[in-house]
């Protein structure tokens, strides 16, 4: 018990399982399904903060970790998401065994990275609110007043964005000012990642990239198409408001 609470503390995470099911069959007669609630920036007192760039994946963008398989005699390192083997940069070339780099500790499995001149400006918090509206009328008041809260507790220059789902699911473009908008998908069809953001018009008239994660102007998107869905806190609380009207 003391292992999964220290994994809590150390890298906000709680998980129902503490192993994953190795066959379809045990998956299925799992009674609580695998799945992991997760607390991002979470307050981790004394975290190691890199004073460098973090090394990314060249197919789908995510980090060196100590879960990366490293072959230090070639110096390559898959990575365990996508399962791309990866040569480290020229000056990662005195790493052994003996000589890790400090994201590839395995007790550094939370990091921060100090934002530099090469890693750019530090990108404001963002917060997603997803928010089930099938529920009585009299817990709609309830929730209109927990969700305004939680907005203006947020840190003024976090940006924010809201999807309710019920029978449709509603991606709201927060950023079109008076005239609500929003994006309706139906809950019982199957959409790709290539649908979402080819009916949002993440990439109008541009071509999408065909690999890779696409999480930002880096890759391919305009900061125009972000704005439209994710507004700064101290703007949006009448616009929060507008929508949870319709
Ligand atoms: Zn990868």
């Amino acid at each position: 018990m003391t292992e999964f609470l220290e994994l809590e503390a150390q890298d906000g995470i709680r998980m129902p399982w503490n192993v994953i099911p190795g066959t379809k069959q045990e998956a299925v007669s799992c009674v609580i399904p695998v799945s992991t609630i997760y607390t991002p920036l979470k307050p981790i007192p004394e975290i190691p903060v890199l004073p460098y760039a973090p090394l990314r994946c060249r197919m789908c963008c995510s980090i060196l970790n100590p879960f990366a398989i490293v072959d230090y005699v070639a110096k390559i390192w898959g990575c365990p998401f996508c399962f791309q083997r990866n040569q480290f940069p020229q000056h990662y070339s005195s790493i052994s065994e003996n000589n890790l780099p400090a994201e590839l500790f395995p007790q550094y499995t939370t990091i921060e990275y100090l934002s530099s001149a090469e890693t750019g400006p530090a990108v404001p918090p963002v917060f997603i609110f997803v928010v089930d509206t099938c529920m009585i009328e009299e817990e709609i008041g309830y929730l209109k007043s927990a969700l305004a809260q939680a907005v203006e507790l947020l840190p003024d220059n976090s940006l924010v964005g809201f999807i309710t789902f019920g029978t449709y699911v509603q991606v709201h473009e927060l950023g079109f000012g008076l005239l609500p908008k929003s994006y309706m998908f139906k809950g019982t069809k199957e959409v790709t990642k290539e649908q979402v953001l080819e009916q949002m018009c993440f990439f109008a008239g541009k071509k999408m990239p065909t690999t890779g994660v696409i999480a930002g102007t880096r890759d391919g998107l305009s900061s125009e198409s972000i704005a439209r869905f994710l507004l700064p806190a101290s703007e949006c609380e009448f616009v929060l408001n507008s929508v949870k009207n319709q």
